[in-house]
């Protein structure tokens, strides 16, 4: 923005805005260190269909800072995507997720875990995105089946054909699709029907005050109805109570994920969740 408004501009000092570059150069050092000496988890949250089965996870990134402690995602993943971090830390997510896959297929009581992972425009957009995917579950031993790769719509604005033939190629391995915080963006319907998803996910936005907002509980409603038309399954994200849950059952939704169930967990404290559900 600097460069854009021209030197003169930047005549006046301000302290403020010097604090904040400071602040984004450090946090960018930093997180290339923390790419370098990977000092990431993946975190697990269970993704439950009917009554209380578990039927897969989402992978959910932390980043463990050396001074600053347990970072969210929010806090470093737009930066990471700005400097292209997001593709090693991307390819480390989906090589640990595989891993973890692997590990369950020869434990009879998670073998039917699927595990989803988040997967950035800039990421999917790799002229290699396919075939890393593709190495990732063969080096694992893992079965394509029980990936599932979470897509947003902001994916959807470039190169459409690029992207949907991307997607046909994985699904033919048997890898699954699903779109991501659905309804925040803007994917028009008739692009929607083309896409070879599985899933739809209901975006926690309009689950937080679905019992008290008439709109949220018609967008819920509607995307329920949509994937229903399309042949596609549907989880809402961010189920905090049972009253939320049993609203979405009510308007056919089968599938959740929240702290209703679970938080996302460190994967020894998922195991663990997974023995007393
Ligand atoms: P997302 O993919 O929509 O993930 C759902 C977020 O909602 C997670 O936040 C999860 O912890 C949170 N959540 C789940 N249930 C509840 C609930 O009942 N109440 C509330 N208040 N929150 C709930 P988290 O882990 O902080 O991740 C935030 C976002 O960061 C993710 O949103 C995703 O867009 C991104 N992200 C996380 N891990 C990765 C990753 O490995 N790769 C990429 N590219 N993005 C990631
Ligand atoms: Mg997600
Ligand atoms: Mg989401
Ligand atoms: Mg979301």
């Amino acid at each position: 923005q600097a460069k854009t408004a021209g030197r003169n501009t930047l005549r006046f000092f301000d302290p403020q805005m010097q604090t904040a570059v400071m602040a984004m150069a450090a946090l960018e050092a930093d997180l290339r260190e923390a790419v370098r000496s990977n000092q990431f988890l993946l975190y697990y949250q269970a993704q439950v269909s009917g009554e209380r089965q578990v039927a897969g996870v989402e992978a959910l990134v932390r980043w463990q800072h050396p001074v600053r402690g347990l970072v969210p995602p929010a806090e470093f993943i737009p930066l990471a995507e700005q400097t292209g971090l997001i593709l090693p830390l991307g390819q480390w997510v989906l090589e640990t997720a595989c891993a973890q896959l692997a590990a369950w297929a020869s434990q009879p009581e998670r073998a039917h875990l699927t595990v989803a992972v988040n997967v950035s425009a800039l990421q999917f957009h790799q002229a290699d995105f396919v075939a890393q995917v593709l190495a990732a579950l063969k080096r694992a031993g893992a079965n394509p089946q029980r990936l599932k790769l979470e897509l947003t719509e902001s994916l959807l604005v470039h190169d459409a054909e690029d992207v949907i033939a991307k997607m046909i190629t994985l699904k033919e391995q048997g890898v699954g699709f699903s779109l991501d915080d659905f309804g925040t963006g803007y994917s028009s319907l008739s692009y929607l029907k083309r896409l070879p998803l599985n899933q739809l996910k209901i975006d926690q936005g309009f689950v937080r005050d679905i019992l008290h907002d008439a709109n949220d509980a018609a967008i819920a409603k509607m995307v329920v109805a949509l994937a229903d038309t399309l042949g596609l399954s549907v989880i809402a994200e961010g189920v905090e109570t049972e009253a939320q849950r049993d609203f979405l059952a009510a308007q056919g939704c089968h599938a959740y994920q929240g702290h209703l169930y679970s938080r996302a967990l460190p994967i020894d404290a998922f195991e663990a969740f997974m023995r007393q559900v």
